[in-house]
């Protein structure tokens, strides 16, 4: 029986970073995924996939639109869905061959099939395509099995015109009328998608404003920017059905007056978040402690109620980011090792990849307000950015948040031109505690959309932005 130092289950963000921290620190590392591809839900069915159709259809979008005003005439613009989601597959598996690579180079083992708890030290391999079962023996257990999507218990999903997120990033066509339910992250990620090709897109949402963990600035001015490309948002209605019938989909809502509203579409994509998954461990044999939302307990070491045995990613509390899982996946193996590594939660970007994208870290104005935290606000808009000008992006604004007194940086949120990238500014700033002003007296390059942050960390020192 082969034995290992670290068995990892699951190969998502969590999963593989962990196993190649653990093989650098020079431990004997499996990895099982029950999947054939490596990568988790990130890099097939998530992150990767959604920002390679984000980036297509913002193409064929500006291409519509903007590239007039650059001057670039266009006649008989055609969209090719199959081109545009053969161009994807190709991205997803040039992400996940990379992943088997990166296996190989580090000396990982990876082992093909379902992970179960044999007991604590013993885990069984079922290879999913039939074949025969293995077992290993593993002094350390890193669990990293990831989420599934929710399910409403009352709407059948068939999978084809009632759908989750992974079949949303394969229609081969354009969709004349997508609803989909819930106005979080990924519902308006691939709203984007569709409204941008074309689509009539319905976004109906049970709270009164969308992404509504984030900074509520944020979902107020996307609200509004997103409705010009023509998606429909219906706010604190209560979705109670959806039904299929032939290539008609219909879902009933109850609006906020209690009455009852119907929509009627090809698809309807239910995007109510994710749970965690953790089907066919049998973390009973091992004795592993769960907690409430069916999350896997762990402790601030994130080692589960079984020592020796962790938990990281979107299986266990916190936010279902793939950053976040990574994190976790260097804490564990580094904590093996018996170092002692630090994550600071707080600072974990959320980050939403519409366009105009939209960030944040640290606290919200909402945050600070509730726990009576004396605070200044500083933003600047992009409509005063040259940079933004010159490239017609001129939504959105930066706004930071900074102590009244000492000026320390509690929060960046964001709204705008490739601020998914600018974000980590805010976080180094932050990591460091820098006050407003110490960012504010930072040479930032010009003309660029960075100095938005510039410009805003000066209007929260004194209210001196320059371009204001
Ligand atoms: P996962 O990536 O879910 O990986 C878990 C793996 O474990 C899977 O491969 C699964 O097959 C495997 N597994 C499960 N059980 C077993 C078992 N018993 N044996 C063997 N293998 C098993 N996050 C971001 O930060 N940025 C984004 O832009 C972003 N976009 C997203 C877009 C979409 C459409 C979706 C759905 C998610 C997105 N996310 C994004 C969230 C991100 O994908 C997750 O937070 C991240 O993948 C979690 O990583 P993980 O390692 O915890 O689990």
């Amino acid at each position: 029986m082969n034995q290992y130092d670290v068995t990892v289950i699951g190969s998502g963000p969590g999963g593989y970073v962990a196993a190649i921290r653990c093989a650098q620190l020079g431990l004997k590392t499996a990895i099982i995924e029950k999947y054939p591809t490596l990568g988790g839900t990130c890099l097939n069915v998530g992150c990767i996939p959604s920002k390679a159709l984000l980036d297509s259809t913002e193409h064929y979008h500006n291409a519509h639109t903007t590239f007039k005003e650059h001057g670039i005439e266009l006649s008989d613009l055609q969209i090719n869905m199959n081109q545009l989601i053969d161009r994807k597959n190709g991205v997803v598996k040039a992400n996940v061959d990379g992943i088997s690579f990166l296996m190989k180079k580090n000396k990982i083992d990876v082992l093909q099939g379902v992970g179960s708890f044999v007991d604590k030290n013993h885990i069984k391999i079922t290879p999913t395509g039939g074949g025969e079962e293995q077992q290993i023996e593993t002094k350390n257990v890193i669990i990293a099995t990831g989420s599934k999507p929710t399910v409403l218990p009352f709407i059948q999903q068939d999978k084809q015109r009632i759908i989750t997120s992974t079949e949303a990033l394969n229609i081969r066509e354009v969709p004349k009328h997508m609803i989909v339910i819930g106005g979080g992250v990924i519902g308006l990620e691939m709203a984007s998608v569709y409204a941008r090709l074309g689509a009539k897109v319905s976004v109906i949402e049970f709270m009164d404003s969308l992404i509504p963990t984030m900074d509520r600035a944020l979902g107020k001015e996307l609200k509004r920017i997103l409705g010009k490309i023509g998606i429909e948002f219906f706010l604190s209605h209560k979705v109670t059905g959806a039904t299929r019938e032939g290539e008609t989909v219909t879902v009933t809502a109850t609006n906020p007056k209690g009455e009852e509203v119907k929509f009627e579409g090809d698809y309807c994509l239910v995007a109510v978040g994710r749970v965690p998954y953790t089907q066919g461990l049998n973390l009973e044999a091992a004795g592993v402690q769960m907690e409430e939302r069916g999350r896997i307990k762990v402790d601030e070491h994130l080692q589960t109620s079984v020592p020796g045995i962790y938990a990281i990613g979107d299986v266990i509390r916190g936010a279902m980011l793939a950053h976040k899982a990574e994190e976790e996946g260097v804490y564990v193996a580094e904590t093996i090792v018996g170092q002692k590594p630090h994550i600071n939660y707080l600072l974990i970007p959320g980050v939403v990849y519409t366009w105009p994208e939209v960030a944040g870290v640290g606290y919200t104005e909402e945050q600070l307000k509730e726990t009576g935290r004396a605070y200044k606000v500083g933003s600047f808009p992009f409509r005063a950015s040259g940079r933004a000008r010159a490239s017609m992006d001129l939504d959105g604004f930066v706004k930071v948040l900074a102590d009244k007194q000492t000026d320390e940086i509690l929060g960046m949120h964001m709204i705008g031109p490739r601020i998914a990238d600018l974000i980590a500014e805010g976080v180094t700033a932050m990591e460091f505690r820098a006050s407003a002003e110490d960012v504010a007296r930072m040479s930032h390059a010009h003309p660029t959309y960075a100095e938005a942050v510039k410009e805003a960390c000066l209007a929260a020192t004194e209210n001196r932005a320059i371009h204001m």
